[in-house]
């Protein structure tokens, strides 16, 4: 019997009303699943994740979001095995569905622990620093992020169902977003299964999480100002959804991964049998075969040094030769099949547009040798192009055939290679295989706008390099132009694609309680308990400790230097010191100054303060000489907690001088009991 997927609609699983679109597996064509969405009320879906959702994941801060993002990781980790037999019909071999399901859950987890990390736990992201602007302090700015309050659309490609849901859906759910995902019908069977264990993993709040499987109906008709569409998939349907009156009136966010002729460049001071040379064969392989080339990132131009075009053809079609493609249950697969047989009409099409102003020296368009049902199976033989003049080639640039499909071109010049790289008109990867590492300056300077990631291969980074063609959670993954101009991932960066960033001005004691972080110009109430006595939740942010001066001696600093051994003649040489244009004579050493404050603020007894685990942000301001009196002010600046007994307290410290002039400035970090 078929499946039937579900919808997700408003915390129930609802069958579509219709007949339903057959999903159909890889590889033999028999239908294993029906998808449809009719009779959902998309402008009631829309408002369940904004009335309900979004609010519930708002009222957490980002690392109880991050909880429950690391929560939905592990399900799927626990459950993978059912997720592998199902991806098993897309035509994935084990190694794709890997980097589809863990590597998915992978990509959650980075989501979540860079978000305990790097995040407060507050619901609030400072963007930079206050900037002052009225001349007493009295009034500044402050840009920060809040959660935008909508729900946020996803519509995801056929190719990695699973990761391409999770890399958008972990940075949503930590922007305070409920998420409504799309995937592609094709392999929406995975999808829809991958959806099911998060929501039975119990840990989501109600309307944080909705399904459409099969189209989305009016949906867009409903978008506000407040909601995000992140789409993955072809220039075509982005450019159509894009052109929806909606999302010009409303200026709804739309972030776009699309196309992208993605090229590999093999570097001038590359000759045949350096590792480099071989290194770009085996990665321009992998990157037609690794999910049968279905990959947004996968390499669709490969240039060489023209010296070097037949060597580097021969080297490849003779890897090429090696691969096998068929079912990957078989013994001995190395490749598995397109996604469809109507997608492998799509890629034979376009390598027929290719085909007609390249030569074909690998492979055959319309026959495979294929073990399993190469009848019905939508396999496919790797195809490797081959264009001798790529400025008179046109397709070649502009056709993305999305499976084994690569052309080999040679090119002139450092600057024509970059040029060519950059003829693909936006691209989210290129890779350049090199050992110069002036060379990779330049190709850098001239690529980079054009280009969302730029690998560089040598030997020395081979064993560790990701490689072409893998987008990483903590880099941005998008391009320019062609690829959407959109960007994903990149760490918390991605976060910001769900929130807006304001500006807020007025005085700092309304800013620093605003972002629950002292700022100058706030209040900094003094008490009669020195600040380390207080544990983290008894600390009042602002609350300061003033202490009594020291005076720093010439004794001190001599003392301070045969100690540690720091001679420097600033703080020993009286004559070479009088002629520094900075000191003008003897001074004492910075970390002199550190020491001694820590000696006027520490209070020594055991307590809330376990530990001091560093300093942020430290300037030496005035040159201390001896005779100089220094005091400290002490001010609790922001405290975050990262376990329930424990929490890191930052701290202003601001060192001054008889004249009230500042000398030292610096954040002292501390671990302090809840
Ligand atoms: P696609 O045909 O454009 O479909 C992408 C998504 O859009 C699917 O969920 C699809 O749903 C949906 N869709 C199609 N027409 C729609 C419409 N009129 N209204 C609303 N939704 C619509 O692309 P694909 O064939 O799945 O993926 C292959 C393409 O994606 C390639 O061109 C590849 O370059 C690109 N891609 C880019 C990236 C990247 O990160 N840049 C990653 C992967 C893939 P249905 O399946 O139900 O039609």
């Amino acid at each position: 019997m078929t499946t039937r997927l579900q919808n997700y609609f408003a915390d129930r699983w609802v069958d579509g009303t219709g007949a339903g679109q057959p999903v159909r597996s890889a590889l033999d064509g028999q239908a294993v699943a029906l998808a449809g969405s009719e009779g959902i009320d998309f402008a009631a879906m829309l408002d369940h994740a904004r009335s309900i959702g979004s609010p519930a994941l708002r009222a957490m801060n980002f690392h109880q979001r991050a909880g429950i993002i690391k929560a939905l990781g592990q399900a799927i980790i626990e459950r993978k095995e059912e997720l592998y037999a199902l991806s098993a019909q897309t035509g994935a071999t084990r190694a794709d569905s890997w980097i589809d399901i863990e590597g998915g859950a992978g990509t959650l987890f980075t989501t979540a622990s860079k978000g305990r990390r790097e995040l407060p736990d507050d619901v609030i992201i400072v963007d930079g620093d206050l900037e002052a602007i009225g001349k007493t302090g009295s009034f500044a700015g402050q840009h920060i992020y809040t959660s935008l309050q909508g729900a946020a659309l996803h519509i995801n490609a056929f190719n990695f169902p699973v990761w391409g849901m999770l890399e958008k859906l972990g940075p949503a759910l930590m922007a305070g977003m409920a998420v409504i995902v799309k995937p592609a019908t094709a392999t929406a069977p995975l999808a829809e299964h991958a959806v099911r264990i998060m929501i039975e993993a119990g840990v989501l709040p109600a309307g944080a999480l909705q399904l459409v499987v099969g189209a989305i109906g009016d949906i867009f008709d409903h978008l506000t100002c407040q909601d995000v569409v992140s789409f993955t998939g072809s220039a075509e349907t982005a450019i159509k959804l894009q052109s929806h009156p909606v999302m010009a009136r409303n200026a709804v966010r739309f972030v776009a991964e699309r196309d992208s002729l993605n090229a590999s460049i093999l570097a001038p001071d590359a000759a045949v049998g350096s590792p480099e040379f071989d290194l770009f064969v085996k990665e321009v392989v992998k990157e037609m075969t690794v999910k049968a080339g279905q990959k947004c990132t996968a390499i669709r131009r490969a240039f060489v040094p023209r010296a070097l075009l037949d060597a580097a053809q021969a080297a490849l079609t003779e890897r090429l030769s090696g691969v096998i493609v068929g079912d990957p249950a078989r013994e001995g697969v190395h490749m598995g099949a397109l996604v469809s047989l109507a997608q492998r009409e799509d890629v034979r099409a376009k390598a027929r547009a290719l085909a007609q102003e390249c030569d074909l020296v690998f492979g055959a368009i319309d026959d495979v040798e294929a073990l399993g049902d190469a009848q019905n199976g939508a396999f496919q033989s790797p195809l490797l192009f081959r264009h001798d003049r790529p400025w008179e080639a046109q397709a070649v640039h502009d056709v993305e055939a999305f499976g084994p499909v690569c052309t080999l071109m040679p090119y002139d010049t450092e600057q024509d290679a970059i040029a060519l790289a950059n003829r693909g008109l936006g691209s989210l990867a290129l890779s350049v295989f090199t050992h110069d590492a002036e060379m990779v300056r330049r190709f850098v300077l001239g690529a980079g706008a054009f280009h969302g990631r730029m690998v560089f291969v040598d030997r020395d980074s081979a064993r560790e390099s990701t490689g072409h063609g893998s987008p990483l959670p903590m880099l941005i993954h998008g391009g320019p132009g062609r690829a959407g101009g959109g960007e994903e991932l990149g760490g918390v960066r991605n976060v910001k694609h769900y929130m807006q960033r304001s500006a807020v001005q007025g005085h700092p004691r309304v800013l620093s309680a605003l972002i629950r972080q002292w700022l100058p110009g706030a209040p900094q109430p003094v008490g009669a308990d020195h600040p380390f006595r207080k544990r983290l939740g008894e600390l009042e942010l602002g609350y300061t400790l003033h202490t009594a001066s020291r005076t720093i001696t010439l004794e001190d600093i001599e003392h301070f230097a045969a100690y540690t051994g720091d001679n420097f003649y600033a703080h020993m040489d009286e004559v070479a010191a009088a002629a520094s244009p900075i000191f003008g004579g003897r001074v004492a050493h910075g970390y002199l100054i550190l020491s001694f404050a820590a000696g006027l603020f520490v209070d020594p007894a055991p307590g809330p303060v376990l530990a001091n685990f560093g300093l942020e942000h430290l300037r030496f301001i005035k040159p201390v000489k001896p005779g100089t009196s220094i005091k400290v002010a002490l001010t609790a600046k922001a405290k975050s907690l990262r376990t329930p007994t424990m929490g890191e307290m930052r701290w202003a410290v601001a060192v001054t001088n008889g004249d009230d002039e500042l000398v030292a400035t610096y954040d002292l970090l501390t671990m302090n009991a809840v």
